[in-house]
């Protein structure tokens, strides 16, 4: 470890579910294989043995933003070797990956230890408060319009549009070409959608009185037309059905995404940083994460991000 760093390091820590997150003072940890040490927002401040060789484009003091699967795939199981050009042997949907924040330590620390291969380099246009919500939310719906497999001027429909992914969504695809229409069922998400003034259209869906999942599914697969895609990136508990005639008469699909490869995150930053894609964000230091909790809970749309500068 290079030798100006502290010691120990000022983090946000869960002990038990459903408690608060704790200030605490931890140790700043070391890196060792493939880990980058990162120091918030996203600046490389050390490294493993092995991770520069793997992204030679690297180096210490590189702006880096981290989604949080896969730290340390096996490199060896099928999706690690069928990986679709993300780093050699590495792949976000390895089962033994382990995921920052839900596995391993995350992001409510000044320092972390990342995976060399999670990583995309920053474009100079994105703000480090620009870049967080893109690192998850943004490659979440980006890659998801780029599953929908659509051809410019193609129809695209974001149930939710309001939300963390949607309000993106809303702006990614515009900007891709597509017919965006959005769909929400709440003031404040309706007048976020509405405010960021793409040229998508937004309906108001209490008109046809969703509230639950599954009338919010249903009300999107009405929407689709026969022989489209539905690409879900929620997962409520208690699940939802899918009706058989609409997958076997009207010929839909129903897909699944989740985050998305490295070499579409890389994709997905100069795309918004070209295209001017930026999250509505509301921020936060470092030591309000509970009141961050306490607004999230509340669902008031766009993106709240904790700033290490504040
Ligand atoms: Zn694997």
């Amino acid at each position: 470890m290079a030798s100006y760093l502290p010691a120990t390091m000022q983090a946000q820590v869960l002990t038990s579910f459903n408690a608060p997150y704790e200030l605490t003072i931890l140790p700043i940890p070391t890196p060792t294989d493939h880990d980058l040490l990162i120091k918030f927002a996203g600046t490389i401040v050390s490294a493993g043995p092995l991770a520069f060789s793997a992204m030679p484009s690297l180096r210490v003091g590189t702006r880096v933003g981290v989604p949080g699967r896969s730290y340390r795939p096996c490199t060896k199981c099928w999706e690690c070797t069928n990986n679709d050009d993300d780093p050699k042997g590495y792949s976000v949907a390895c089962p033994k990956g382990e995921n920052l924040g839900i596995t391993r330590d995350g992001g409510f620390q000044q320092y972390a230890l990342v995976d060399v291969r999670q990583v995309a380099k920053i474009p100079d246009e994105l703000t480090d408060v620009e870049a967080a919500p893109l690192m998850c939310a943004g490659l979440t719906i980006f890659s998801a319009l780029l599953k929908c497999g659509l051809k410019e001027g193609g129809k695209v429909g974001i149930i939710g549009c309001g939300g963390g992914l949607g309000h993106l969504g809303l702006q990614f695809g515009v900007r891709m070409g597509f017919e965006v229409i959005g769909v929400d069922a709440s003031d404040n998400a309706l007048k976020l959608a509405r405010n960021l003034e793409t040229k998508a259209k937004i309906f108001d869906a209490r008109l046809t009185k969703t509230e639950a999942f599954q009338q919010g599914f249903d009300y999107g697969m009405n929407l689709l037309r026969n022989h489209g895609k539905c690409v879900v990136l929620s997962f409520p508990a208690s699940g939802f059905q899918v009706s058989a005639t609409d997958l076997v008469f009207r010929d839909v699909q129903v897909l699944g995404s989740l985050v998305g490869k490295n070499r579409v995150l890389k994709q997905m930053l100069a795309f918004a940083a070209e295209k001017n894609v930026r999250a509505v964000t509301r921020t936060y230091p470092l030591r309000e994460l509970n009141e961050l909790v306490e607004v999230y809970k509340e669902g008031k749309g766009g993106k709240l991000v904790i700033d290490m500068t504040l």
